[in-house]
């Protein structure tokens, strides 16, 4: 069903309000291929995105590739990246996941939703990051951010992924949707906070239905 067209033009004005308050945004985990992206994704559950771009150069260098961390024992990939959370299920999940795409994929990160989500440590958040920013493949991750920023904003009756990225991504073209991540990514860390939400300095305010706010109801 074709969401209400003033739903649509109210994202759009605020993907618009908010690319002028951040023109400089981009994906904040650093990587050089479709591999190093996944690896830093998966490292990145309940951890900042800083605390992975530490532990991240260290660790490609050990293991630059697949092959090479399929070949790795767990322990020692956790004790790379052990000031990260959750780093023992991480260093498994790798080395697992590297392992599958060496005997499945030729060694090389598959560019399907499908066969990404089969690996171990990767769910939908994460396929959908490797497919827009590795692939540049149409999809729209729907974080911890991105879900209260969406409900928030009205778009969606609460901030249960799924349902946002259901809710969402009708509202703008699919090559559109990437840059709509990465705006309501960076709106929810600078200003619509999951505690604190700053609305007296917020630039959608105005387009907020969020109680207090100005905006139009959902
Ligand atoms: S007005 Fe407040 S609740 Fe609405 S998007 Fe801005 S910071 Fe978030």
């Amino acid at each position: 069903m074709a969401p209400p067209p003033r739903d649509a033009a109210r994202f759009r004005q605020i993907l618009d309000l908010l690319r002028s308050s951040h023109p400089d945004v981009a994906p904040s985990l650093d990587h050089g291929s479709p591999w190093e992206l996944l690896v830093a994704t998966v490292l990145s559950a309940q951890c900042s995105d800083a605390q992975v771009n530490r532990v991240t150069p260290a660790l490609f260098a050990r293991y630059p590739d697949p092959a090479a961390l399929a070949a790795a024992d767990p322990a020692r990939v956790a004790e790379c990246i052990r000031s990260i959370g959750l780093f023992r299920t991480k260093g498994r999940n790798l080395v697992a996941a590297a392992d599958r795409i060496v005997r499945e994929h030729g060694g090389r990160v598959p560019p399907d939703r499908a066969a990404l989500e089969a690996l171990p440590g990767v769910g939908r958040k994460t396929a959908s990051v490797v497919l827009a920013q590795g692939f540049g493949i149409p999809a729209f991750p729907v974080d911890t951010h991105v879900g209260r920023v969406c409900h928030r904003l009205g778009f969606a009756p609460s901030a249960a992924p799924r349902e946002v990225e259901r809710r969402v991504t009708p509202l703008v073209a699919p090559d559109r949707w990437n840059e709509a991540h990465l705006l309501l990514i960076r709106h929810g860390r600078a200003c619509c906070s999951a505690r604190r939400p700053r609305c007296a300095a917020c630039p959608v305010a105005r387009l907020c239905p969020w109680p207090g706010q100005a905006g139009p109801r959902p």
